[in-house]
């Protein structure tokens, strides 16, 4: 097992995580929130490093990132735990319980994307943060091998580590769950203040960023608040591209799925002050997943299950009008 990080001693053997903002106070024994990190003799350990529960060759796509190497295939992988506890949650299996696993060393990852030319690494399916310490070496190691960085993450973490491993990631993709903080803290046992300063800081910082957010009936697909997080979206950058995921019954969550009505009312909406506006969950047929120039509507690219094929991007440029389109291609 290995000693945490970002964690301090209190008294009579207590330890306070600090990794992310839950803040766990543990005496002796005793297991944080993400069932993750455990204080034994006053030392708080990582229970998860190294320890890998599933791993795929995966398209960016599915990521989901839209303008970062488009149709490139990531070796993604994750591990079990997660700080959050939403009542949807698709990969509950792996994040709300302890999941089977295999151990591997940071350079047995690199060298299984290596061999399979992957563009790099997604740390992905549970929650990356609270895998903080195998992630951070990963990624640190992989970057000196010249392979990409991606965390597909709920932005829960607190701002020091955030700090710590941002000049390792190239790119991330954030939850923005609800635009309220009683969803985040009555569905999913999480705030959105901190997520927002997340974002907020992942943005400043230059790293490649897209956004997503699940429409569940009655509960995140009113349009007044998909509205307020696009205007909140823009204020920051309109280029930002967000992706409206449509909801399917999960876990704990029997509400029956989102409309396709709700989901292109919530595209139109977005589209409104947002430049790059994706719908995710839903087959080709209903739109929603190609990029187009937002100044003379020219299709850059065009996406299919599993793959993507740039037409008329030119070095990052529209090929039609000469706009320049955010991202890396
Ligand atoms: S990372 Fe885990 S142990 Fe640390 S504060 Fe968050 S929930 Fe608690
Ligand atoms: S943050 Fe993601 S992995 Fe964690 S419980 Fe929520 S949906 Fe599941």
């Amino acid at each position: 097992m290995k000693e945490a990080m970002h964690y301090r001693k209190e008294p009579v053997g207590k330890t306070r995580c600090l990794l992310c903002p839950h803040r766990c106070l543990l005496s002796n024994g005793k297991i944080g929130r993400c069932l993750a990190r455990q204080n034994k003799d006053g030392v708080l350990y990582t229970l998860i490093y190294g320890e890998v529960s599933s791993y795929s060759m995966d398209p960016m796509e599915k990521k989901p990132l839209y303008h970062f190497y488009p149709g490139k295939m990531i070796f993604s992988i994750g591990s079990w735990g997660c700080n959050f506890k939403c009542t949807f949650c698709q990969n509950w299996n792996i994040s709300q319980q302890k999941a089977a696993v295999e151990s591997f060393e940071k350079d047995d990852i690199i060298g299984i994307a290596l061999q399979n030319n992957s563009i790099g690494i997604a740390y992905t399916y549970n929650e990356p943060f609270v895998w903080y310490e195998f992630v951070l070496d990963t990624a640190k190691a992989a970057k000196e091998k010249g392979l990409k960085n991606v965390l597909v993450t709920n932005g829960f973490v607190s701002d020091e580590p955030l700090k710590e491993i941002l000049p390792y990631i190239d790119a991330m993709n954030i939850d923005i769950k609800a635009g309220n903080e009683s969803f985040y803290r009555e569905i999913c046992d999480g705030q959105l203040a901190q997520v927002m300063k997340t974002i907020k800081a992942v943005h400043e910082a230059g790293v490649h960023l897209e956004l997503t957010h699940l429409v569940i009936p009655t509960l995140t697909d009113k349009p007044d608040e998909i509205r307020e997080i696009s205007s909140w979206i823009a204020e920051m950058s309109p280029d930002i591209p967000f992706h409206l995921t449509r909801y399917f019954p999960q876990y704990k969550m029997n509400i029956a799925s989102t409309p396709l009505l709700s989901m292109k009312e919530a595209y139109e909406i977005a589209k409104e002050k947002l430049n790059y506006v994706y719908l995710g969950n839903m087959s080709d047929e209903h739109g929603g997943n190609i990029t187009a120039c937002p100044q003379c509507s020219a299709e850059l690219i065009v996406r299919e299950p599993g793959s993507a094929s740039i037409r008329g991007l030119k070095a990052g440029k529209c090929g039609k009008c000469g706009k320049e389109i955010p991202g890396i291609f």
